[in-house]
């Protein structure tokens, strides 16, 4: 199975892929944990990139568009389908995606739409913390660790805000993006592939809901 998870920055894509990945043995593809980790380790992708990230724009259609389409064509991806997460978040992406798709052979089984008004948004990505070590997304107050200042995943006790979670970015992110998705959403509603669900619930409830959509 091939899926699309997309929504505005903080609607819950990175928590909510993090148990479909786990559940359906897909492999999560988050084009902003690949500039992150590119970025860290200092490779020029990082270096480039790092110019657009840090302004909490997107970065240019050809760097992002290469990186999916090598990652998709690895045999991981083919074996098990993939999840993408973040991508694509421009018409040219969404274009390219289908291209790519058709190249190997693939197609898209399901596009969802975590819906987040933008308020909620803001709220909770002015209290995302991540891991120091492993990544691992939580929330101060509604996604806190289970252990108070332990890490669920790997038991460091480290955690960090993103550089780009600060507000001005943070609604800077929200706006741009909110722009550019809207025609993709329209592009994959016209494929008759997307299903939009209300992302301002639980975070149990919102997987419950793509649990129906994918199935069990
Ligand atoms: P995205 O990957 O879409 O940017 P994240 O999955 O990182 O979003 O979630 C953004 C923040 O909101 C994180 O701090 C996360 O713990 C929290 N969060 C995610 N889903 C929900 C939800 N349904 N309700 C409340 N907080 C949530
Ligand atoms: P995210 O972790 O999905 O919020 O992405 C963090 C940052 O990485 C974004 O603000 C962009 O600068 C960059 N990025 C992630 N995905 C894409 C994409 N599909 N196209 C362009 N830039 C992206």
């Amino acid at each position: 199975m091939n899926i699309l998870l997309m929504g505005l920055p903080g609607a819950g894509k990175g928590t909510q892929s993090e148990m479909i990945a786990n559940d359906y043995d897909m492999i999560h593809i988050s084009t902003g944990d690949i500039f992150r980790k590119a970025i860290k380790d200092e490779t020029p992708l990082g270096l480039e990139a790092k110019r657009y990230t840090d302004n909490g724009d997107l970065v240019p259609d050809d760097i992002t568009n290469g990186l999916v389409k090598e990652r998709l064509a690895e045999a991981d991806v083919q074996a098990n389908g993939f999840l993408l997460d973040g991508y694509p978040r421009t018409i040219a992406q969404a274009e390219a995606l289908d291209a790519n798709l058709a190249d190997i052979d693939s197609n898209l089984d399901h596009v969802i739409y975590i819906e987040v008004d933008a308020d909620i948004l803001k709220e909770r990505l002015s209290g995302r913390i991540m891991c120091s070590n492993c990544g691992a997304t939580y929330h101060k107050v509604y996604n806190p660790p289970k252990v108070s200042g332990v890490c669920d995943v790997c038991g460091h006790t480290e955690f960090h805000q993103r550089e780009d979670d600060t507000p001005e970015k943070v609604g800077h992110r929200i706006q741009l993006q909110m722009d550019s998705i809207r025609p993709i959403l329209e592009h994959y509603e016209a494929a008759n592939l997307l299903t939009k669900i209300n992302g301002d619930q639980a975070i149990e409830t919102v997987y419950r809901e793509i649990r129906n959509i994918l199935g069990e």
